[in-house]
């Protein structure tokens, strides 16, 4: 058969990182490099028990077809869970904020349509934004996120071709940033957020990790400072669990009617019965307690592996942060290493990472990784930062 395949379907690349990351299948791996929560936190009992409840009091409406917006008790606990004041009919529940990511960009972006990224961001927005053919465009980024001149600067239409129109929205990851682990401050978030509405730039907002705070809450998100010009994506991937697939966005009703249509068209609607029994688990505060449960084990996960980073960098030139949330820390090698060059070889020592590269929207920093500490024990932590060290002393002839 002669399949002839859609302009758009060449731009749908297996993810860099899978490809990458196909080394650190091997058993006996200790990897640092995936995103995933840590299953010791997934409530696995109280799911059980709402789902018995949900199929036993609401069986034939939880497996019944339902509304594309969500269940409207969980539209509202969303409402309720989100420190502005959110109506809560300006709530989609989505399969997973990574569908928010589709969503918008599907109402958003035309071919060639400037779409503004922080440097470096995550990989899974780029790869939603790519098949409707943005021109993603890097922000100049510290550690606290976007630099606001250069945000300026770069929102600016620059007249003549559609394609140079002004920026269509700016994506930011204001909290425990993947693949970073940074935050944006108090001053930055009011900077950002005034210039981007003098600029009527909207904002997309990504906050998956933002309840994963360690010693205090962050700030408040770019949302809250401003309703009208943002997107705010949420998740219950992190604070309950990722196979739910379960998470929502808020939109200004500008905008909800269209992003409604686009999933309408995608998937109808969430899976209703997840919808049902997620609303049942949150019954009676049940984050409340939860989270602080999972804040405490990644905070201790997170000391272990920058104790082990002190010890066993010691006298090398590596950078690395100190996230005050989420899940991953960033780190800087010395001059010269390539951590995609890298990678294999720490995995030769049973250790594996994610080399920085693929996050940046144009040319990467080779010298950057992220580390995860939430999956390895704080155990396996120290195994495996002791090997990378010795795989980098290796590297540098040392
Ligand atoms: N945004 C960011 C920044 C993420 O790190 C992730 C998960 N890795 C997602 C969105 C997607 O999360 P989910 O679809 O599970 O809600």
């Amino acid at each position: 058969m002669n399949w002839k395949l859609a302009a758009r379907a060449a731009k749908m690349n297996p993810s860099v990182l899978r490809e990458i990351l196909k080394v650190t299948e091997r058993p006996g791996i200790i990897s640092l490099a995936g995103g995933l929560p840590s299953p010791k936190t997934f409530p696995i009992q109280a799911f059980a028990d709402a789902c018995a409840e949900v199929l036993h009091n609401d069986g034939q409406a939880a497996l019944q077809y339902a509304a594309s917006e969500g269940y409207a008790p969980l539209r509202q606990a969303v409402a309720d869970m989100l420190p502005w004041n959110v109506d809560p009919a300006q709530v989609l529940i989505t399969t997973g904020s990574q569908q928010g990511l589709d969503l918008v960009a599907k109402v958003l972006i035309d071919p060639g349509s400037r779409v503004l990224v922080e440097t470096p961001t995550y990989l899974g927005a780029l790869q939603a934004f790519g098949p409707m053919e943005p021109n993603p465009v890097s922000v100049a980024s510290d550690d606290e996120g976007v630099i606001v001149e250069d945000l300026v600067a770069k929102a600016r239409a620059t007249g003549g071709r559609a394609s140079e129109d002004a920026a269509r929205f700016v994506y930011l990851l204001p909290n425990f940033q993947n693949p970073t682990g940074r935050t944006m401050t108090e001053a930055r978030r009011a900077a950002v957020s005034a210039a981007a509405a003098a600029a009527g730039l909207p904002i997309v907002e990504d906050n998956p990790y933002g309840e994963l705070w360690f010693d205090e809450a962050p700030p408040l998100p770019l949302t809250a400072r401003n309703p009208e010009g943002c997107i705010y994506l949420g998740s219950f991937s992190k604070v309950l669990a990722p196979g739910l697939r379960l998470g929502f966005l808020v939109a200004p009703k500008a905008i909800f009617p269209k992003l409604l249509q686009a999933k309408q068209a995608v998937d109808l609607h969430t899976p209703i019965f997840t919808q049902r029994m997620v609303s049942a688990v949150m019954k009676d505060n049940f984050l409340e307690r939860h989270v602080p449960t999972i804040r405490a084990l990644y905070k201790r996960q997170r000391d272990a592996m920058m104790a082990a980073l002190k010890r066993e960098m010691a006298g090398l030139d590596v950078k690395f942060n100190a996230p005050k949330g989420g899940m991953f820390l960033w780190a800087r090698l010395p001059e010269g290493i390539d951590t995609v060059a890298l990678l294999p070889k720490a995995v030769e020592r049973n250790v594996a990472f994610v080399p920085g590269a693929p996050f940046y929207a144009d040319q990467g920093d080779p010298r950057t990784l992220r580390l995860s500490f939430v999956t390895a024990s704080v155990e396996e932590i120290d195994t495996a930062i002791a090997a990378l060290a010795l795989t980098l002393r290796e590297e540098l002839a040392l």
